[in-house]
């Protein structure tokens, strides 16, 4: 039976360590040959070979495609836990392309006397078989929970789990014993054969009890990828089994493959002059009588996810519909990755499906297969969204983070072309070299796709105003798939609604953005004791409103402590000139008791440096908004109330004006020009924090819809003032009639 696996062809080497490099560089030319797969056998006894992983890891550094493989590694010789671990590293340092086989054990004397517990054939068997649960079980990192388990050989009192691999690693087992084969029936993703006629002939009886295996474990038998090794001589003449010319290999090899089931043939060689015959001569020939003879027999091909993933799929998704260009960086509930995608910064999320398009073509094919399924769909570029729900429960996410290109289009009016998935903190990495900089957010996790559809109020925004101000096109792929450039000129309307309400027009998947010249910048962080918190905030605001605008100062306080309230302000000053910055700042350095400063003059990128990774939420975010034109002791008393209720953690004002009020209201969708303050609170309870923060309403012009979580319709009207409104929700029946984008402060059509 042909089990329909894509056709692999792999090199099995020894690992010897007295030519320390042999290993490496045969390795770098079955790469350079175009071989799918190096493997290599493991025996940590012998004092003559390498030690596996750590030769492995080499020749993952060394190569760039080539799946590796321990093949098989000697289980006993190593903690299970601890193998996940280095399995789910090099597959991480690799890039996802490790395959991780392993054997019960066999040179038991020489495992003795490493210090290894004999064990029994038959112990062997069943001490693997734990090994595998156990490996599984830490690289579940989506998984609740400690990992416990409680074998008769492995026994793990609650190890951590994670991380998660790059991809899910294809889990197999060597061996040919009955138990064994019950074993990989149950338990494994590819049964590894032994070489030679033996291997042939165990492959034929064994296919049949690995297959029993399986389908009496729910599994379909096809799961099972069967590796064969092999080794034969290529000579323009032969007499037997894999020992002549490249016909008689092909001849050989073809009916293992369609007849017998085999998907993997690693050839045993380190013969640098086999091994490139083998992939010039063989592996050509041989991919192309396989592709042939399928096409005339119709073998379908294998299910590319377990019984056990596919079981983990989620209602009103068709998964196997899923376009091919997509299915490979597809994400589902069942993979390893899942575990990284399935919530964003803030909220906690159980997707059934994240499609990964990588080109603005596959973004409209992805959005076309959302269409089609009757589940939610959310947008998603780098997962900060606050009221875009950027995850969801059982629909889909449609994830352009692998649009994240930074390219500078002209350097002589600085535009520079952005995908959506890049962080900002990446941006400002790439132009600091430049002396450039785009005026952002505060944070660099946060990505370009959310921020610059909806404003971007950051700490160059009174120097060079929000983001979208830099917007110059958004190449958007529309609710019908068309993907369109809007621009000034093109399509000007939809531009217009791009800048401020993007999110619910269709899918950005590139910016062209003018960049301002910044140089380094003047940083001040300066807490002060807020216990007369109202006076604190008076004498900032004012201070905020009399400061040139190349300043810009966050403020944040949170809940009290033991009565006392400490004030956070962040302030930048566009300029490098140290007297100027202090200058600038000493009206802020009075407005309250200090209690600590720092004053440091560097580029801008070192402000919002992109973070490693952002920590994933299991929760939902509650948040307020509100803009506000001046900073009133009235504002100023009803604020300390709220600070001082204790249900916010999180109080932050931040100043705007200066540029961002130069643009006319009507220019963008976002209209609120004249405030000169952004205000937000973080919560615990929506309803403690909606309680006191209604009584503040009524002293905001409207709000800023990234920091708003209020489910209420009235928050709607008050982020769009109704001129803009009617406007939009006339674009959103034009151009989006069945309000397909509505994950995110939604104008329904
Ligand atoms: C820690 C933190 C700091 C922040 N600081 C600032 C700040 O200083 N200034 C500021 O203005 N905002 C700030 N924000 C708010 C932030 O700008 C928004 O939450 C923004 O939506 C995040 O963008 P993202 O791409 O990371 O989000 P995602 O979670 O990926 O997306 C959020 C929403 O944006 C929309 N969206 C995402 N990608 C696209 C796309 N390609 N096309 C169309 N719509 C899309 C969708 O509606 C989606 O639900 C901050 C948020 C956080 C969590």
């Amino acid at each position: 039976m042909d089990y329909g696996h894509p056709l692999q062809l792999g090199v099995f080497l020894t690992p010897t360590a007295e030519r320390p490099h042999a290993a490496v560089e045969l390795a770098v030319r079955a790469e350079e040959l175009g071989l799918d797969l190096v493997t290599l056998q493991d025996h940590p006894y012998q004092p003559r070979f390498h030690e596996t992983w750590t030769l492995l890891s080499w020749i993952a550094g060394r190569t760039e495609r080539i799946g590796l493989a321990p093949s098989v590694m000697n289980t006993p010789m190593r903690l299970p836990a601890v193998l996940a671990r280095s399995a789910a590293s090099l597959d991480l340092l690799s890039g996802g392309r490790l395959t991780l086989a392993l054997g019960a054990g066999h040179f038991w004397d020489a495992m003795e006397a490493m210090g290894v517990p004999r064990l029994t054939p038959g112990e062997s068997v069943d001490a693997l078989a734990e090994a595998v649960e156990v490996v599984r079980g830490v690289w579940d990192a989506a998984a609740p929970g400690a990992l416990t388990y409680r074998g008769t050989h492995h026994r793990v009192a609650g190890a951590e789990r994670g991380p998660a691999p790059a991809h899910d690693i294809p889990l197999w087992v060597g061996g040919g014993k009955r138990r064994m084969l019950d074993l990989v029936g149950r338990l494994a993703d590819g049964w590894v054969v032994a070489g030679g006629a033996a291997g042939v002939a165990a492959l034929r009886d064994g296919n049949a009890l690995v297959d029993v295996a399986a389908a009496s474990a729910g599994r379909d038998p096809r799961e099972v990828r069967r590796v064969l090794n092999v080794s034969g001589t290529l000579a323009d003449a032969g007499s037997g089994f894999l020992d002549g010319p490249p016909e008689r290999w092909v001849a050989d090899l073809l009916p293992l493959v369609v007849d017998d089931g085999v998907g993997t043939v690693v050839l045993a060689t380190d013969d640098v002059a086999t091994l490139e015959r083998f992939a010039r001569e063989v592996a050509p020939a041989l991919r192309a009588a396989v592709a042939a003879e399928r096409e005339r027999r119709g073998t379908p091909p294998a299910p590319t996810r377990s019984t056990a993933a596919r079981a983990a799929r989620r209602r009103g998704i068709a998964y196997d519909d899923v376009p091919p260009a997509l299915a490979a960086t597809a994400v589902e509930p069942g993979d390893a990755r899942y575990a990284a995608v399935r919530s964003t910064y803030l909220r906690g999320g159980a997707p059934g499906l994240v499609l990964r398009p990588g080109t603005a073509a596959e973004v409209a094919e992805a959005l076309r297969f959302a269409r089609a399924q009757d589940v939610p769909l959310s947008l998603r570029s780098a997962g900060h969204g606050v009221s875009g729900r950027s995850t969801n429960d059982g629909g889909i996410v449609l994830d352009v983070s692998r649009l994240n290109g930074v390219e500078v289009l002209d350097e002589a009016t600085r535009l520079v072309r952005v995908g959506p998935g890049a962080r900002w903190g990446e941006v400002a990495a790439a132009l600091q070299p430049l002396g450039w900089a785009i005026s952002s957010g505060d944070y660099g996790g946060v990505g370009v796709g959310g921020l610059a559809t909806t404003g971007g109020i950051g700490f160059l925004g009174r120097a060079h105003g929000l983001t979208i101000d830099h917007v110059r096109a958004v190449e958007l792929v529309l609710a019908d798939g068309t993907h369109v450039r809007t621009s000034e000129e093109e399509h000007p309307d939809l531009f217009w609604a791009v800048r401020g309400a993007g999110f619910n027009f269709g899918v950005a998947t590139a910016f062209e953005l003018q960049a301002a010249e910044v140089g380094d910048v003047g940083i001040a962080q300066l807490v002060f004791d807020a216990s007369d918190t109202a006076e604190l905030l008076t004498r900032w605001g004012a201070a905020v409103e009399a400061a040139p605008r190349e300043l810009t100062s966050f403020l944040t306080m949170g809940a009290p402590r033991g009565g006392q309230v400490l004030a956070q302000t962040t302030t930048v000053v566009d300029s490098a000139d140290p007297d100027t910055i202090l200058r600038m700042l000493q009206p802020f350095a009075q407005v309250g008791p200090l209690v600590g400063q720092s004053v440091q003059v560097a580029p801008y990128a070192a402000v919002v440096a992109p973070p490693d990774s952002g920590p994933t939420s299991d929760g939902e975010p509650v948040t307020r908004s509100g803009l506000l034109e001046h900073l009133t002791p009235q504002f100023a008393a009803d604020a300390e109330r709220l600070v001082r209720s204790g249900h916010t953690f999180f109080f932050q004002v931040r100043a705007m004006g200066g540029v961002t009020a130069d643009v006319a209201p009507d220019a963008t969708a976002f209209a609120h020009r004249s405030a000169n303050f952004s205000v937000s609170a973080f919560g615990a309870s929506r309803a403690r924090l909606d309680g006191v923060w209604d009584g503040l309403h009524h002293h905001f012009s409207g709000l800023y819809p990234s920091f708003e979580t209020d489910p209420r319709p009235e928050r709607l009207t008050d982020a769009y003032p109704p001129a803009t409104l009617a406007r939009l929700r006339e674009l959103k029946r034009r151009y989006d009639p069945d309000n397909v984008f509505r994950d995110n402060t939604n104008i329904a059509p």
